[in-house]
């Protein structure tokens, strides 16, 4: 047995003898067991979990190697022989997140031999949400991909649904985790002898394990029904009574019903497991010379960062509409900006400006907001690998960094509750704030504050004693993510300009302590736009006074394509319903262009699902979508309308309520242009609800169409979705 030396990367050995200190269960053991650690991360959840995974370990006598997947020179899979863990969360449609595309692009290298990883023995936790179509797919694709290379699993894959709660999951599949790393450890700690015998079955009542790699039909969808074990595990155990003795006081009892901030029996009187306490690690200097804030974008965007000009804003629907909906031109011509109709870009967005200066206010920082923050790690921290967070710069002003570089409306994650508690000054208080983060208050957690949408202001509004060191926040906050639009228009009809259409978002106010709001992004874009919507709006005006028009700050998407074939011959299926119609409008305006200048030349046929509430409320590009069928760019128009009264239908055919009772009615065509014509088929719009019943109706229709068993047809589906015959361009 060779010992193994932290930043080894390969880690040609497993165990490490060093003694434990901290009252460790393991204390007396000598031996330290060494695991690689990796994440995959796109907001934060996966590297959190990973790092209670790392904080835990020590407690169970291992040690983990913790690194993001994307840190290729700091692990080696070829050579690795320690237990692999791997955390990884799932974006878009199905994507792995950004961090891990390189990683999966090698594995699915298809040169690579079967036996590659025949060496490895891995664990994986997959994150996700039930409502979107590709559950947990980021994981799944990883996990297949390592299987079809010869790893094996030591222990059951976790499918984590963020539906539901992702600790109904995470928490038990950690539980789990322990034992069945122990066994791979301790009976082979060589990578030689490692075999599939040795794979550890996850805890009984974890229905989103996966255990044998197959697809286990909609068995997170169950989760509703998990009953959690009597409190279990390691974590600091609270119980009410003893509370009291500590110092520690009951949360604030009421008898009309929890809120975030009052608690009721059983869980007023319960013994609580609460998170491990993350260790603090940041240092913060203020400093009182002003920052030079020239530039107003953030300095940490990930690609090339382009300033525009809004030039022009539409309002799209009518002020009765239920939600609505803008267009705006952004004037690239000035920059080296492209885009192809189909193509995703990012916004820069920032934090509204009051609720940065109301979260100054509270934090009792206002007049330190134009101060300049340097950050430190504390010389003494205990926290494991800690890295001052690459997305906060050097030397910017605090007001700065709230503003444009940390997701101040995240909601607070568990380990944040747990160390706010520590600052709260009444009991009351900080037995809540515990509450909220322990397994016993889930439930409350998800109903306080993950369904409510509650944010950091909430929180620190709700429990006024809690007072946290700014540098506390600096290290939970994840970074302030840009926020996605496809284009909605194309550079052949537009030349220098660029559109794209948006709801502007609103939510909240329904619970108490929650403020009524507008979308970071798109509230901040309909303000912008304001003034041009107005009709004596600046852009439009010809005098010297002119005020200059808003400009924002994008940066384009490297993305799955969504784009035209290449041949205009190909016959299209597009479907989107609301602001989903964005790409479309844009294929056919280059659709429109290419028959001008080719005018002999056979373009497919192409037809559009679009689908809204109110025919004349909230249908959008009406005149442009009528325009292009007189051209005959557009041959087959299918709108539904949701809200209207049914207008009188054809013999018995129910009346088309959504795009997918459209797409139904007229399966024999779509069918055709699917699965004889090599045609394909777009779908555009909300991932949650719209594209899972979509996906639900062309499965129906290529099972009855083809006259084959449902699950033929999804694999048909399956397989035009592998051919990019079937491209998706969803979010929520
Ligand atoms: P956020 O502030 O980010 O809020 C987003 C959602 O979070 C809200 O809808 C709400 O459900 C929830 N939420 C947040 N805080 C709370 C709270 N306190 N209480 C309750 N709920 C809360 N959108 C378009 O309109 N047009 C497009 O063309 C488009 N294309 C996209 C393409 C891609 C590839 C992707 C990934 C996304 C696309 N989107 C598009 C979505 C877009 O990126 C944004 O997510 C959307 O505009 C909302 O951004 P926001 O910052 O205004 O909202």
């Amino acid at each position: 047995m060779r010992a193994w030396a932290p930043g080894d990367p390969g880690g040609g050995v497993v165990l490490q003898h060093l003694r434990l200190s901290c009252g460790s269960p393991f204390s007396t053991c000598l031996e330290v067991m060494r695991f690689l650690l990796l994440y995959a991360t796109q907001q934060g959840q996966a590297k959190a979990i990973a790092e209670e995974i790392c904080e835990k370990a020590a407690a169970h006598g291992f040690s983990a190697d913790l690194h993001c997947l994307s840190e290729r020179e700091k692990y080696n899979l070829r050579t690795e022989t320690a237990p692999l863990v791997i955390v990884v969360s799932t974006t878009g449609t199905g994507e792995p997140p950004d961090t891990a595309r390189r990683f999966v692009k090698q594995i699915q290298d298809q040169t690579l031999p079967g036996d590659w990883f025949a060496h490895l023995r891995y664990g994986l936790l997959g994150l996700g949400d039930s409502e979107y179509t590709y559950f947990c797919n980021g994981g799944k694709i990883i996990d297949r991909r390592l299987q079809e290379l010869g790893a094996r699993r030591f222990y059951d894959t976790g499918h984590a649904d963020d539906c539901v709660g992702l600790e109904l999951v995470v928490e038990p599949w950690i539980d789990g985790l322990w034992a069945a790393l122990r066994k791979q450890l301790v009976s082979s700690p060589g990578a030689e002898e490692m075999s599939d015998g040795l794979h550890v079955a996850a805890p009984p009542t974890s229905l989103g394990m996966d255990p044998g790699g197959a697809e286990s039909p909609r068995l997170e969808s169950r989760l509703q029904l998990l009953h959690l074990d009597e409190p279990r595990g390691e974590d600091l155990r609270i119980s009410a009574r003893n509370a009291a003795n500590t110092g520690q006081a009951a949360a604030l009892i009421t008898d009309s019903g929890p809120s975030l901030t009052c608690s009721v029996p059983p869980l007023s009187q319960a013994a609580l497991n609460i998170p491990t306490l993350s260790p603090e690690y940041l240092q913060v200097h203020l400093q009182e010379s002003p920052s030079q804030e020239g530039s107003h974008m953030p300095v940490t965007s990930a690609g090339p960062v382009f300033q525009v000009p809004i030039s022009k804003a539409i309002q799209m629907t009518r002020d009765d509409a239920v939600k609505t909906t803008l267009l705006l031109e952004l004037d690239i011509s000035e920059t080296d900006f492209s885009y192809e109709p189909g193509d995703t870009f990012d916004v820069l967005c920032p934090n509204s400006s009051s609720e940065v200066q109301h979260l100054l206010r509270r934090l009792q920082l206002a007049d330190q907001g134009g101060h300049r923050v340097f950050l430190a790690l504390m010389a003494d921290t205990k926290k494991k690998g800690a890295a001052l967070p690459p997305h906060i710069p050097e030397g910017r002003s605090l007001r700065f960094l709230l503003t444009w570089c940390l997701e101040i409306r995240a909601i607070p994650k568990k380990v944040l509750l747990r160390a706010l508690a520590e600052h709260a000054s009444l009991g009351p208080e900080r037995r809540r704030l515990q509450e909220l983060s322990s397994r016993q208050g889930s439930a409350d957690y998800n109903r306080f504050l993950r369904d409510a949408g509650a944010g950091l202001l909430d929180v620190l509004l709700a429990f006024p004693s809690c007072h946290p060191p700014l540098g506390l926040l600096l290290e939970h906050l994840p970074r302030l993510q840009p926020r996605a639009y496809s284009c909605a228009s194309s550079s052949l009809c537009h030349p220098g300009k660029l559109h794209f259409l948006f709801n502007i978002v609103e939510f909240g106010g329904d619970a108490p302590a929650v403020a009524q709001r507008r979308g970071v992004c798109t509230g901040w874009l309909a303000a912008l736009a304001e003034p041009l919507l107005q009709p004596d709006a600046p852009a439009s005006r010809t005098d010297s006074r002119k005020a200059p028009a808003p400009q924002i700050s994008i940066s384009p998407r490297v993305t799955q394509p969504f784009q035209l074939p290449s041949d205009p011959s190909v016959p299209l299926v597009m479907v989107g319903p609301g602001t989903g119609l964005a790409p479309f409008i844009g294929f056919l305006q280059h659709r429109e262009k290419l028959q001008e200048q080719h005018p002999d030349r056979h373009l497919g046929a192409t037809w559009l699902f679009f689908g809204c509430r109110h025919k004349d409320r909230d249908y959008l590009f009406r005149e442009e979508l009528r325009r292009f069928q007189k051209l005959g760019v557009l041959t087959h128009l299918k709108v539904s309308f949701s809200r209207d009264a049914p207008e009188a239908q054809e013999g018995d055919t129910p009346p088309a309520k959504y795009v997918q009772d459209n797409l139904r009615r007229h399966g024999p065509q779509v069918a055709r242009v699917l699965l004889q014509e090599s045609g394909h088929l777009y779908l555009c719009g909300d991932a949650k609800n719209m594209a899972k019943d979509v996906n639900d109706a062309l499965v129906e229709i290529i099972s009855r169409e083809a006259g084959i068993e449902h699950l033929e047809a999804m694999k048909t589906l399956a397989a035009l979705r592998e051919e990019k015959r079937y491209l998706q361009d969803v979010w929520s």
